[in-house]
This record gives structure tokens, sequence and C-alpha cells, in this order.
């Protein structure tokens, strides 16, 4: 496995195997891997024959720079996992070999940026955005993976990719999870003992919903029991709550009965910024 530092270290690594005609898969993450992004590895190595992974903490889609400080960076541990997982080559560049000058372009991704994470979180689709297209550049590559996980980064990926003709397939991978249901993230080693007791009551609370919703009852019935069930919980600050239509992400007032139904949730525990999400 080669770790690369800078676009042209990365372009070199790549170019032998370009040459040769081999297909190339790419897993960006921002680091401090978990067997969710190994899921990803694992799923990228069955369908490729060159594995790229990028670490990269992306300043530009940080609103707060509390959390961009935050952010866990282990690059070494990191590695100790790609390794095993047949990553063949790491790409960890610097901000500054990223972003020699700051972009001054911005994506607008229509109704994503304005509802959940594009509410919450000002110009973190449009950071996303940039990154991504410039990691798709940089590597090229035949098929990119991306986590379930993170729902409403998938459908702004779609959209990049359809409405600039990226020549790659996107691949959506489901949500890895703890034994008690907690989805798997960076931000989890930041929980008290006591929160993480505490954290995979979100994943319940997704659950619940989507219990009542298939019971019949209309989203505005599901998200008062909701409320009631977060009140319980006072160590939870949710910030949205939504069932929405899985392919533009839009609230829905009962359950799909066609297409697929989503419920996102964000919630503060102990400091720390969870998400997750569940698709029936
Ligand atoms: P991140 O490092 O948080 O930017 O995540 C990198 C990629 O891993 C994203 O596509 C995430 O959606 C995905 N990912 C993060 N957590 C999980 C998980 N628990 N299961 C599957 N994929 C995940």
């Amino acid at each position: 496995m080669q770790v690369v530092n800078s676009k042209q270290e990365l372009k070199k690594a790549l170019k032998s195997y370009r040459s040769e005609g081999k297909s190339i898969g790419l897993v960006p993450t921002m680091g401090a891997l978990h067997q969710g992004h190994i899921s990803l590895i694992n799923r990228c190595r069955a369908e490729n024959e060159v594995v790229v992974a990028s670490i990269f903490v992306n300043p530009t889609q940080f609103d707060n720079p509390e959390d961009l400080k935050k952010y866990p960076r282990t690059l070494e541990s990191d590695c100790e996992l790609l390794e095993p997982a047949g990553c063949d080559i790491v790409f960890a560049p610097s901000a500054d070999e990223m972003y020699p000058t700051l972009p001054k372009l911005s994506i607008d991704f229509g109704n994503l940026e304005h509802v959940m994470e594009g509410k919450y979180r000002d110009g973190h689709f449009n950071g996303v955005g940039i990154v991504v297209s410039k990691l798709f550049h940089l590597v090229n590559p035949d098929r990119a993976y991306f986590g379930q996980k993170d729902l409403q980064q998938v459908a702004v990926l779609r959209r990049l990719v359809n409405d600039l003709s990226f020549d790659l397939e996107l691949i959506a991978c489901p949500t890895l999870r703890e034994s008690d249901g907690l989805a798997m993230s960076s931000r989890n080693t930041r929980l008290s003992a006591e929160a993480r007791k505490i954290a995979p009551q979100l994943h319940a609370a997704l659950q619940k919903a989507k219990d009542l919703l298939i019971q019949g009852k209309t989203a505005a019935e599901t998200q008062k029991e909701i409320n009631s069930f977060f009140e319980a919980i006072p160590e939870f600050r949710p910030e949205y709550f939504e069932i929405a239509d899985f392919d533009d992400l839009e609230p829905i007032k009962k359950m799909n009965t066609e297409g697929k139904t989503a419920i996102c949730t964000a919630a503060y525990l102990d400091g720390v910024r969870l998400i997750d999400n569940i698709v029936f």
C-alpha cells in the first residue's frame, strides 16, 4: 500500500495502473476510520482492480470551527486498518495541497440545500460538492463508494455526478452499526461512557417512527410521539427528525406506498452531533 500526500505523487501512483487499463475504485473519507469505512473498502476491493482511499478532513465543509478542530486525526491507525483490507493507495493531502487557492466557485444543489443537513449546516454541501469533484478529477475512478449513513450526501452527490456528467458509477453502501444499533461514526469516540449508553436511543427513535408509520400513523402523529420519546431523554438535543421522500428528501405526510420513505435525524448528545437515518 502506497501512502501519498501530493497530487503529483497520486498521479504517478495511478499512472501505471491506468496504462494497464485496470479499473479504479475510490472511497473518500475524513479518516478516524472504523469498520463502517472498512465495509466500503471491502466492497470497493471486491469490485475494482485498484482501491484508492482518500483521507482528508475537508475544512470547507465545516460550518463550525470548533467541530473542525476537534475532528480526530489518526492517519497511522487508519493505515493499519486500510492495508489488511486491501487498499492500494492512500491519498492523504494537506489542506494547502487540496486548496492552493480557496475555491470561489459555489455549487447550488437546489432543494437539497434547504432541508435537514442543508438547513442546519450552512455551506456544508457546497464544501462536499467541491472536494468530491476535486477527488473525482484527481483519481478519475470507475466507481466511487459512499455510505447511506450520510443519506443526504449521497443524494447531493448523485445530483453532482448526473448534472456534471462525471463518468463514474456512484455506489451507496449500507450503514454499519454497533451491536446495540448505534451507527458507527468517528464521532462516537468523543462520547462519554454515560452518553455512549444512551446513544443507541437515536436509532431506537428511528425504528419507533418506522413502526408507527407502517401501522398507518401520519407523519404529524408520528412526530408527536417522537417528541415525547425525546422529552423522556433530556440528554438528547434533537436538531431535526424528518419523515421524507427517499428520492427528493422533501417532507411527506404519510409513509410512501409507491416509493421508499426515509426518516433522517440529527441530535446533539454530550456535545457531539450524531446523525442517523432509516430507509424502508
Ligand atoms: P466520513 O469519514 O465520515 O466522511 O465518512 C466517509 C464515508 O464513510 C462516507 O461515505 C460515509 O457515509 C461512510 N460511512 C461513515 N460511517 C459509516 C457507517 N457506519 N457505515 C457505512 N458507511 C459509513
